[in-house]
This record gives C-alpha cells, sequence and structure tokens, in this order.
C-alpha cells in the first residue's frame, strides 16, 4: 500500500497540487525531502509485514514504537514446538566491549554442541509445557516455562518513514545477526514499492527523513 506518488503528493499539497504520474521534478523533489529530513511526507503509505520470528527477535522489534503490532497470543492458543537453532555458521562467539563487540566463528566442535545444547532445552521445556496444559494449568501460565528462542508471529503495520528509521538500525552491521536477516528482507520490499524513495535513502546515507 505504498509508492513513491505518495510521498510527493503529501509534499505537494502546500502549493494545492496534485499529481497523477511521476517525473523527473518529482523525484528531484523526493532526493530534497529526504536530504532536508522533511519526514511527514514519507508518511502517507504503509507496509504491511506478516513475520515468524524467534521471541527474541519479536523483542528487538516491538522497541520500534512507530508502527502497528498484532501477535499470536500464548493465552489464547497453544504454543507451537518451533523453536530456533541457528545453523552451525552462525554460531558465533563475542569478542570485546559493551559498544564494540565483534563476533567471530567459533570452532565446529563448538557450533554443534550449541545446536545440541539448545535442542535438549527445547525439548525439556516443551515437554513440561505440554505436561502442565494438560494437567490444566492455564495456557498463560504454562508459557512461563518456554524459552525465547520459541517463534512467535505478528503483523506489524508500518509506513516509510519508520520503515527507514528500522531499517537504518536494524539492517546495519551493530545490529544483531537474526534480526538484521529480517530487516534485509523487508528492505527488498521498500526498493520494490518505492524505488525514487529508497535510492534517495540509500543516496542519504541510510539516514531515515
Ligand atoms: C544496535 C542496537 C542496540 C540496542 N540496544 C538496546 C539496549 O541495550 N537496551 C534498550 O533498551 N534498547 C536497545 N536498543 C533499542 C533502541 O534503543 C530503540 O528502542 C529501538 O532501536 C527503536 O528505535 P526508535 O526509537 O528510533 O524507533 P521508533 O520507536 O519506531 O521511533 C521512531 C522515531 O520516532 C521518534 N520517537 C518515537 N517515540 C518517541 C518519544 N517517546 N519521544 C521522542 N521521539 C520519539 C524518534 O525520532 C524515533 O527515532 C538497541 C537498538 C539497536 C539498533
Amino acid at each position: 500500500m505504498a509508492d513513491d506518488l505518495s510521498v510527493v503528493n503529501g509534499a505537494r499539497v502546500s502549493f494545492a497540487k496534485h499529481k497523477a504520474e511521476m517525473d523527473d521534478s518529482d523525484a528531484g523533489l523526493i532526493r530534497f525531502l529526504m536530504r532536508e529530513r522533511h519526514g511527514t511526507p514519507f508518511e502517507h503509505n504503509s507496509f504491511r509485514f506478516h513475520i515468524r520470528t524467534p521471541i527474541f527477535v519479536a523483542r528487538e522489534w516491538f522497541r520500534h514504537r512507530i508502527g502497528s503490532f498484532n501477535e499470536f497470543s500464548m493465552r489464547y492458543a497453544k504454543a507451537t514446538d518451533d523453536f530456533y537453532v541457528p545453523e552451525p555458521e552462525d554460531v558465533r562467539g563475542q569478542v570485546g566491549k559493551p559498544g564494540a563487540y565483534s563476533f567471530e566463528t567459533v570452532e565446529p566442535e563448538v557450533a554443534e554442541a550449541t545446536r545440541k545444547e539448545l535442542k535438549a532445552v527445547y525439548e525439556a521445556a516443551y515437554s513440561a509445557y505440554e505436561r502442565l496444559v494438560e494437567q490444566g494449568v492455564a495456557r498463560e501460565l504454562a508459557r512461563a516455562v518456554l524459552p525465547v528462542g520459541a517463534y512467535t508471529e505478528f503483523y506489524w503495520t508500518v509506513n516509510a518513514r519508520a520503515l527507514m528509521n528500522f531499517l537504518s538500525l536494524r539492517n546495519s552491521e551493530t545490529a544483531q545477526r537474526e534480526i538484521r536477516r529480517y530487516a534485509e528482507a523487508c528492505e527488498q520490499f521498500l526498493a520494490e514499492r518505492m524505488p525514487v524513495t529508497y535510492t534517495a535513502f540509500l543516496a542519504n546515507d541510510r539516514i531515515a527523513p
């Protein structure tokens, strides 16, 4: 539900003007708005994503307040036994100080041991969850045994301005790898639906207006 023209018309209404098609002057206007950080014309559109992700990624995502969320409820529905196990190459070590960590490849045995530990914990946690639910414990309480590697799902509706802020922060080297992968995917939709805005965003060093 997004296109470049919505930015142009959002800005041109200041002069009681409306365009039905983009031309070169409109592309120039978008570049100007981006560069000068006139952000509000980028708000007259929306993207709706249906995301399935581990809870620890969702927690980072929900910090982005400008946007709307609706999430799967473990009060009303039974939790699934779907948990995040990183691929061996995604198991990494952490070196350095807060604010300047680097994440380095670990030995293959460490990667395998990590995956094994995670799987064992997930299995034990989900078994405990099922036992509690079977004994009549409310799902809203039984879920307390589940780890943050459990998958959740949600809808996220966001305008291009807030999406660019998200991309700037989360499709970045400093973001956690797992959320970054999702941000990379979201970025493709911005590039597809609002190509002029996207090009201007890149030219502006990925700073959201
Ligand atoms: C690498 C990284 C590390 C992080 N580490 C931590 C951490 O250790 N602890 C932690 O708590 N969080 C952490 N965060 C989360 C971070 O502090 C933000 O909460 C999150 O990135 C959302 O950013 P935002 O506020 O710009 O986004 P949104 O909430 O979507 O807001 C978008 C923009 O709207 C404006 N805005 C929104 N709400 C307000 C407001 N109340 N007042 C004024 N302006 C507002 C701001 O301009 C803001 O940039 C981290 C984020 C990143 C990317």
